[in-house]
């Protein structure tokens, strides 16, 4: 027999974890103090809105502390340095590039961006990050090692770049992947979008390959209306990527002189003004999300058949989305908790639709996929914001 499947009881769970007894319960409430309205308020009133201002340059370095990245190249979105990462990786129209495909659409909608092709791989079930171990065997079923880089045998097409993703906040394992990466000349780029705050084995994600990004969308943890940014550790590729963010404009006190095709991706001043505040608060909204976590995992303890996915031992998740695992037998039962929280305004959500199921993408060559599409079937998200949960400090 499946275990019982009890909406009152699993609602009251969620209910109680988030300490809203009653009323809708949104999905990822920004959280906003005081001085961040003070501190937008002061860049209208300074005119200072633009892209050219300091307040990008601080937020930049706020950043870089916040992530021990050495050089951050703030954007209009994650998207965008998604984009720019992958054409700085050396990513080429006509080449291919693994990602995972349980994610958000962007991480192959930026290939695509660049006229490359996503190759969709599988997931693992711990970390929810692309499986290291799956995909070696994928690529040697499929692929060949040449001096010019990795070949897939079937499409004729040079594999160029892998990137992983971590999964609602949680960290990949990025050890065996940039192994993986380097034994078939693959340039590794994190797409760690909602992964602020996120440690790998004590260190910051998204800081371990060529480079990494990271966003700053409403929904985010810290978020600057929308935003973005590129970390990396090699100075001439932050100093290309602020080239080409910014129109590829040569600095001169009054020519317009552009040396390539460049994109107006910078992040606006009036952006950067909303996330200084908020990333110096960085370690206070990932604690209280982490707190919310735990009270979901104490909620759920006695619910048959549903868990609260922990963390991977390799590291600590920033809590982005928490998410509830259900057991197999419950999977087809999914959507009537859906429903059952929608009718009472709870947000909750299913996973991003695995992209070989978007039309787009379903031709796309990939990998057997048997635990992302499982995820994907058997994983809800919990309203997750760091509003909730009860007072900050309890
Ligand atoms: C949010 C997100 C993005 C895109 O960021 P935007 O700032 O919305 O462009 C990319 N990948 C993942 C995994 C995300 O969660």
């Amino acid at each position: 027999m499946p275990p019982a499947f009890d909406l009152d009881r699993i609602v009251a769970a969620i209910r109680t974890a988030a300490d809203r007894p009653d009323g809708p319960i949104p999905l990822h409430e920004p959280d906003f103090a005081e001085s961040e309205l003070a501190a937008v308020a002061a860049a209208v009133e300074s005119t200072l809105v633009s892209t050219v201002v300091p307040e990008v340059e601080r937020f930049e370095r706020l950043l870089a502390a916040a992530t021990g990245a050495p050089h951050v190249v703030a954007t209009i979105n994650g998207t965008a340095a998604l984009q720019v990462a992958l054409q700085l990786a050396g990513l080429d129209s006509g080449d291919e590039v693994l990602v995972p495909a349980l994610t958000f659409v962007a991480t192959a909608n930026a290939a695509v961006y660049l006229g490359a092709t996503p190759h969709l791989v599988d997931s693992e079930p711990v970390g929810l990050g692309v499986d290291a171990a799956a995909l070696r065997t994928h690529l040697e079923r499929i692929a060949e090692r040449r001096r010019d880089g990795c070949r897939n045998r079937l499409t004729g097409r040079t594999i160029r770049a892998l990137v992983p993703m971590h999964t609602f906040g949680m960290p990949a394992d990025l050890e065996p992947l940039a192994e993986l990466a380097d034994e078939w000349g693959l340039a590794l780029v994190e797409d760690s979008a909602n992964a602020l705050g996120t440690l790998y084995k004590g260190r910051h994600v998204g800081t371990s390959g060529r480079c990494g990004v990271l966003s700053f969308n409403a929904n985010k943890i810290v978020t600057t209306g929308g935003g973005g940014a590129l970390l990396t550790a090699d100075g001439d590729l932050a100093r290309r990527a602020r080239h080409l963010t910014m129109t590829a404009k040569v600095d001169h006190p009054w020519e317009y002189f552009h040396d390539e095709v460049g994109y107006n991706f910078r992040l606006p001043g009036l952006n950067a003004s909303l996330g200084c505040g908020q990333v110096a608060r960085l370690d206070e909204l990932v604690a209280r999300k982490r707190r919310l976590a735990d009270r979901y995992h104490r909620a759920f303890a006695d619910l048959p058949g549903l868990r609260i996915v922990p963390d991977p031992p390799w590291g600590r998740s920033n809590r982005w989305l928490v998410a509830l695992e259900l057991a197999p037998e419950l999977a087809g039962r999914r959507d009537e908790l859906l429903e059952r929280a929608r009718g009472e305004g709870i947000g909750l959500r299913p996973p991003w639709t695995p992209l070989h199921r978007l039309p787009m993408y379903s031709a796309a060559p990939k990998a057997p996929l048997p635990v992302a599409e499982a995820l994907a079937d058997r994983l809800v998200n919990l309203p997750s914001g760091a509003r909730l949960g009860g007072p900050p400090g309890e």
